[in-house]
């Protein structure tokens, strides 16, 4: 088969629900001189063998051999245009802003994604003791910002592991944020990716848990979502809702915080009580929790969706990190950093 018919088919199978949600995760594919991978503002699930952009993989390189700016903002301008740049004559489409990180690993067909069950040990307090007893051959990476930083780290993070155990590296954890894999086949990826979860799943029986999808009922009352409306015109003016669900009290990862917010709100439904929620946090939330139900808000009925689906993914992701210490949220400095992220804006906005 074509390779990017093979990677359009990889890209299928992984942006199910279970493993993405919204435009989250990314694959890629590479030969000697270009990497092809998925644009920002497109899904895993509908991605078509036309949609991938093809990356010079030498710009790519120079760029991550380079000195870079400390200042966090320009630095991710820089990335961001030798990105750009770097996007092969004749094609357009913005490369995700992981794409160095799929040039850095060494198999020819790179998966990345944040499924629930691989989450439940990245987001737990005792994750890189887990990881390292589940799965030796992996490596496990510290929570990093993402985008360069993510990038210049794991060239180290690589590069010292390859120096340890005398191969590359073709499964990575990242704490709070999800998993890579690498490998020269698509198939050698599929059986990576089930031999993980399959493991992971025998841990969360062991400890009792159900690997059901949790059942959400139809929640939320239309006097409380017409009430939601009214207080918070256009950030509100869509609104989703169901209950049976434990919302996450902190941010997990970051595309939680991209779709649903740090933090949900959880008070009287007042003007008072919201403004106050601003006042604190810096904008209104995403995620309303009541009594009745919870909410997800958005300016379009998409948006509202996905706030909703990404609190329901937390609450996942909470329930299987039970099994292994506890949930683990994102410091206040690392979700900062998201909340104040343009490249994830930009992809939010992609969202309609
Ligand atoms: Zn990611």
């Amino acid at each position: 088969m074509d390779m990017l018919q093979e990677l359009t088919g990889l890209s299928h199978e992984f942006g199910a629900n279970s493993y993405v949600k919204g435009g989250g995760g990314n694959t890629s594919a590479k030969t000697e001189d270009t990497l092809w991978i998925k644009p920002s503002g497109t899904t895993l699930a509908k991605i078509k063998s036309t949609d991938f952009v093809p990356l010079e993989r030498k710009m790519i390189r120079d760029m991550l051999g380079s000195e870079i700016s400390n200042e966090a903002g320009k630095r991710e301008e820089i990335v961001k245009n030798a990105m750009a740049a770097s996007v092969r004559k004749g094609y357009s489409g913005r490369p995700s802003v992981e794409a160095p990180l799929h040039e850095l690993l060494a198999g020819k067909y790179v998966v990345h994604t944040h499924p629930e069950v691989v989450n439940g040990m990245t987001c737990s307090v005792r994750g890189r003791e887990i990881c390292a007893k589940l799965f030796p051959d992996a490596m496990w990476v510290p929570y990093i910002d993402p985008g360069y930083t993510l990038c210049s780290q794991m060239k180290q993070h690589l590069s010292d592991f390859k120096a340890a155990s005398k191969r590359d590296a073709s499964v990575i954890f990242l704490e709070n944020h999800g998993i890579f894999v690498s490998a020269d086949t698509a198939d050698q990826v599929r059986l990576l990716m089930q031999d993980i979860i399959s493991k992971l799943n025998a841990e969360y029986l062991k400890s009792g848990l159900s690997l059901e999808q949790q059942k959400t009922k139809a929640g939320g009352l239309v006097e409380e979502t017409a009430l939601i409306q009214s207080l918070l015109p256009g950030h509100a003016s869509h609104v989703a809702s169901v209950s049976g669900f434990e919302v996450p009290e902190g941010p997990l990862t970051p595309d939680h915080i991209v779709y649903s917010k740090s933090w949900p709100y959880r008070g009287a439904l007042t003007k008072a009580g919201l403004d106050e929620y601003k006042a604190k946090h810096g904008y209104y939330p995403q995620v309303v929790v009541t009594k009745s139900g919870v909410y997800g808000l958005g300016a379009s009925q998409t948006k509202a969706s996905l706030a909703l689906e990404l609190a329901m993914d937390g609450s996942a992701v909470q329930r299987y990190a039970s099994a292994f210490g506890g949930v683990q949220y994102m410091t206040d400095r690392a979700a900062k950093f998201i909340e104040n992220w343009e490249v994830e804006s930009y992809r939010q906005a992609q969202v309609a």
